[in-house]
């Protein structure tokens, strides 16, 4: 199974990925979190080379972020996923079409081509939205040590980007929206509740 949890930065992703991954250790059932920008080594210094900002064109950003994603589809997705794993996938497609749709303006279609091509059709049976204002997601990311400059878009971007979230969240049967202005633990909570539901159902 393939769980992507999906929102803008400060959301509180990578905090519900782990908490999501220890409860599942718990109770016995093997998980791996992805993070397309860190979960390899080629995504590694893909990495480096996007804080160093010195990349000029947009697209060929985009392309960089692709590549990214192919060896993550090859190299951690696919294998854990047939290995009868569940991959919880901090940030994913989802991010993929909100960043390069709502602020490149790149068709929704072209997109879903292009993630196509990387992920072989392996898409996440579900995607868990964590919904927040951009001032909570601000404050938040605030209080974040070792920012970077993904850690630091400025509030119009963020408005764009939680926008397209509820658009795609809305427009589609596997999401699920939560409420991320709620606590950590009632977040985990309904997160559990949720695969739980969901599992059941698969
Ligand atoms: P993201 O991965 O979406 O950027 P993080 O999980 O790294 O977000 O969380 C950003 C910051 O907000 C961290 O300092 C984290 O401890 C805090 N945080 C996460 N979720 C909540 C929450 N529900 N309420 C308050 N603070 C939170």
């Amino acid at each position: 199974m393939f769980i992507e949890i999906e929102g803008i930065d400060g959301a509180g992703k990578s905090t519900q990925c782990q908490l999501l991954k220890d409860w599942l250790d718990y109770i016995g059932v093997e998980s791996i979190i992805v993070k397309e920008l860190d979960s390899t080594d080629f995504s590694k210094q893909v990495r480096n080379v996007l804080i160093a900002d010195i990349m000029k064109d947009a697209h060929a950003e985009m392309f960089l972020f692709l590549s990214c994603k192919c060896q993550v589809f090859s190299q951690l997705i696919r294998p854990n996923m047939a290995a009868g794993k569940i991959v919880i996938g901090d940030r994913g497609s989802g991010s993929f079409i909100s960043y390069n749709s709502s602020i490149l303006g790149v068709e929704k279609d072209v997109l879903m081509n292009l993630l196509e091509m990387c992920s072989l059709g392996d898409h996440p049976n579900t995607t868990i939205l964590l919904d927040v204002s951009v001032e909570i997601a601000q404050e938040r990311i605030g209080q974040k040590n070792g920012q970077t400059r993904f850690d630091l878009v400025g509030s119009e971007i963020l408005q764009k980007q939680r926008e397209k979230f509820l658009e795609l969240a809305e427009n589609s049967m596997d999401w699920a929206t939560i409420d991320g202005s709620k606590s950590i633990q009632d977040i985990h909570q309904i997160i559990k509740d949720y695969v739980v539901k969901f599992m059941g159902e698969t």
